[in-house]
């Protein structure tokens, strides 16, 4: 709320709101309660908060026990994450990657319009905005030889997402239906799913990234429910050629209008800039389609499992959601305003996204995920 953070703990002691979960470290069993506990709470909380409602704005103890300045908490990963799934959903982001590794002509591997390609990913290693992420060693090819060595990573990226929370799962064997998938889906937050180059190039083929994804993924604290985002509901993009199978399509649109920012502060400049403008809408994929097709075999889901949509990249080079992207693999090095030039990123170098949806004289904003690349650890 503003600048300041509420503890729903005290509103729910107090018996303000009618709830029994949020005296819990994390946000679980809350996600577990569907979509009716999800927009009910949330319109007692607006309640509780409108200027004409004495019972907190006269309260001067309660308020003081429920209100904390941003500033002075410190945030926690918001859910127990059970499993974590990255997809591959940006057209021109794989349009991109196609481009660079295999050939223009044929970017698109011939799965790609009829699926939203994804991989199982680690949740281990999901980690809070903030938390700093050491430069990975892994095994590589060098160039020009035919021996792998094992070495810091030298291509350090980062990928601009948005990660999606599972609020309430379904049984194995009962696929999600694309049109159930608001009972399901409990809102957003950012994610920088880290990447080092190098080590995914040797390793993924055939069975995709391994280590280099691994390492570490950083996500925003606070988790955007979509009764928040409905006046930002826009349309899906066209799917014509091909038509997806009828099990993937969808009818209400579960596209989003949110922008979104990359900034790099590095160790030599005083203020962050920016280096990528994108926006949620360049999904050719949506959350309910990937739902379904995650579902369809049985598999279930499970509350506080994450999605994430996969690097987000616009038409336009400055939305490219990659560093490997906006230097395309190093030939076009990003510059900075004191004449620094990255082709990846170097050891003290910050990457911070924000997100933020504009209404009509109000702001949704996502807060921030930052990280910041240290050294390698020494492996001994
Ligand atoms: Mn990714």
């Amino acid at each position: 709320i503003g600048n300041l953070v509420l503890d729903l703990s005290v509103l729910e002691s107090g018996g303000l709101i009618d709830s029994n979960c949020f005296s819990s470290s994390d946000l679980n069993l809350f996600m577990s309660q569907g979509n009716q506990a999800w927009s009910n709470i949330r319109k007692q909380i607006q309640k509780l908060l409108n200027i004409d409602n004495p019972i907190l704005r006269d309260n001067d103890l309660l308020r003081s026990k429920a209100f904390f300045k941003q500033s002075d908490v410190r945030m926690h990963l918001p859910a127990n994450i059970g499993d974590y799934t990255d997809f591959y959903s940006s057209r021109q982001h794989a349009t991109n990657v196609g481009s660079m590794f295999r050939d223009p002509e044929n970017a698109l591997l011939p799965n790609w319009l009829h699926l939203p390609v994804g991989y199982h990913g680690r949740s281990s290693s999901i980690v809070i905005s903030g938390t700093p992420i050491h430069r990975p060693h892994g095994q590589v090819l060098p160039v020009d030889s035919e021996q792998p060595c094992l070495q810091p990573s030298k291509l350090m990226d980062f990928e601009l997402e948005m990660g999606c929370f599972i609020g309430r799962g379904n049984e194995l064997g009962k696929p999600i239906q694309t049109k159930d998938a608001s009972k399901h889906l409990f809102g957003l937050v950012l994610v920088n799913d880290w990447s080092a180059r190098d080590i995914q190039k040797w390793e993924y083929v055939p069975l995709g990234p391994f280590g280099a994804k691994n390492l570490a993924t950083s996500i925003s604290p606070w988790i955007i429910p979509f009764d928040a985002l409905e006046p930002f509901r826009i349309s899906d993009p066209i799917q014509d050629h091909p038509k997806p199978l009828p099990y993937l399509q969808c009818k209400q649109n579960w596209t989003f209008d949110i922008n979104l920012e990359v900034h790099l502060k590095t160790k030599s400049i005083q203020f962050s800039e920016v280096i990528a403008q994108s926006n949620y809408k360049y999904m050719y994929w949506n959350l309910a389609q990937q739902l379904a097709h995650h579902t369809i075999t049985g598999c279930n889901m499970k509350t506080g499992d994450l999605f994430a949509s996969g690097t987000i990249s616009g038409d336009d080079p400055n939305s490219y959601g990659s560093m490997l992207e906006l230097a395309w693999k190093g030939t076009n090095p990003i510059k900075l305003s004191n004449g620094e030039k990255r082709k990846f990123l170097n050891d003290g170098d910050e990457i911070i996204m924000t997100g933020y949806a504009q209404g009509d004289g109000y702001r949704i904003g996502f807060g921030d995920v930052s990280g910041q690349i240290l050294s390698p650890v020494s492996i001994g």
